[in-house]
């Protein structure tokens, strides 16, 4: 019954440096969030004692009762929020999601489209190294060069000459909202099953300012951890024909005994998903991608040579295309972390520069959007990455300032002030 400090100094030290580095710091990866409190103490709770191999009412432990309760709640809310026929709630992350729900529909050696992921694609979507890429044949769509926007002609194209089983709609950088209507066509014109991986825009599908995909789709996937602002981890959806196949592909297929701790969590998530606040936070969350999206765009950033991929957002990220700046991905990333600017560098579609370098930015709105920000603190910030980009060196007085500004916009926007330990 020690506390942590007590018990491991070590990490415990290391968990309060973060603590005070999410404080401190103005957190945009497109693909983080801050978890409220309350999902937090569920996923810290006792459920982590419990294995509850099977699904409630068909477990293969006893004393699963109370398990059974947070998880039935657990489906029956994400059911309700994106009214979906079925829900396996158990993935312990996204990739994990993808897996099962393959393992559920295509046997090894079968075809799968997948944008790539050069081209904003996920790993799971057919990268080489990856399970996708290993156990599917991997047919690649793309975006088109003169508008980096996916080529639905392409993937039509695609699907009519390789008889895909799959397709897979979804991205992990891409800034615009894609069309499920046409996938859908293209889906049936082939007889393939259309997969959608809503990982990254899940919270705006919630909030009505994307298109829900359940209705098009066969399968639906998604983290918990993005825009939904959840616990770390995976949901599939499905149509109630599909339960049963993707169920024992989850568990026993992939899975053992589910983290119940972090289903409780995403139970929590769930129900706070359905209020207004979550609604209105990701207004806010669109509102500063598209703030940052026009400040990128401005005469001054676009001198340096930098501008803004398809010219705009219609989600929560902005992507950066530095190929015409001097700058490059890795030196962009450092720049603005300088300034207490967490981001990360992302290849753009024909990118000349190698990955680990890149000549793109990924920046993202939704955990600035829950520690409060809205339009004024948006701008503000805009304007501090667009002047420590554009600047043709930024020597330690001009990013001190950039810094000072950064502060007192976190300083504003207290995070988790009640984790904070006096002398922590
Ligand atoms: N799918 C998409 C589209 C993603 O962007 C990600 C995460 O980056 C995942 C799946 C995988 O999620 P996880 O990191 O939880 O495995």
């Amino acid at each position: 019954s020690l506390p942590l400090h007590a018990v491991d100094p070590d990490v415990s030290a290391a968990v309060d440096a973060e603590l005070r580095r999410q404080q401190s710091t103005l957190e945009m990866i497109a693909s983080e969030n801050f978890t409220p409190a309350a999902v937090m103490e569920a996923q810290g709770s006792v459920l982590t004692n419990k294995y509850a191999e099977g699904y409630p009412g068909r477990r293969y432990y006893g004393g699963c009762e109370h398990v059974d309760a947070v998880e039935r709640l657990a489906v029956a809310r994400v059911k309700d929020l994106f009214g979906a026929e079925a829900a396996n709630v158990q993935p312990h992350s996204g990739a994990q999601a993808n897996a099962a729900a393959m393992f559920a529909l295509l046997e090894p050696g079968d075809t799968i489209l997948g944008l790539d992921l050069a081209h904003g694609g996920h790993l799971t979507h057919g990268m080489r190294v990856n399970y996708s890429g290993k156990l599917y044949d991997v047919v690649p769509y793309h975006v088109r060069e003169s508008d980096m926007r996916i080529d639905m002609d392409e993937v039509e194209q695609l699907a009519l000459a390789h008889r895909p089983k799959l397709i897979v709609a979804g991205w992990s950088a891409y800034p615009r909202q894609l069309d499920f209507a046409a996938f859908r066509r293209i889906a049936d014109a082939v007889g393939a099953y259309l997969m959608v991986d809503m990982a990254h825009f899940a919270g705006l599908v919630v909030a009505g300012l994307h298109p829900n995909p359940v209705p098009y789709a066969d399968v639906v996937t998604t983290t918990t951890h993005k825009t939904l602002g959840g616990p770390r981890g995976g949901v599939i959806l499905s149509r109630a024909g599909l339960a049963k196949k993707i169920d024992s592909a989850v568990f026993p297929g992939q899975q053992g005994g589910p983290l119940e701790h972090v289903v409780a969590a995403k139970a929590v998530a769930f129900k706070m998903a359905a209020s207004e606040d979550f609604k209105e936070r990701q207004r806010r969350t669109l509102e500063g991608a598209r703030i940052l999206a026009g400040r990128l765009l401005a005469d001054d950033v676009a001198e340096a040579g930098i501008t803004v991929l398809t010219g705009g957002t219609e989600v929560h990220l902005v992507l950066v295309d530095l190929r015409n700046s001097a700058l490059d991905g890795r030196q962009a990333e450092d720049r603005l972390h300088r300034v207490g600017i967490t981001v990360n560098r992302n290849a753009v579609p024909f990118d000349p520069r190698p990955p680990m370098i890149s000549s793109g930015l990924r920046i993202g709105t939704p955990a600035l959007a829950t520690r409060g920000f809205g339009a004024t603190e948006f701008r503000e910030a805009a304007d501090v990455v667009a002047q420590a980009l554009k600047a043709e060196r930024l020597d330690d007085e001009r990013a001190g300032l950039l810094r000072d500004r950064v502060e007192k916009l976190a300083a504003a926007f207290p995070l988790y002030p009640h984790l904070s330990r006096p002398n922590g």
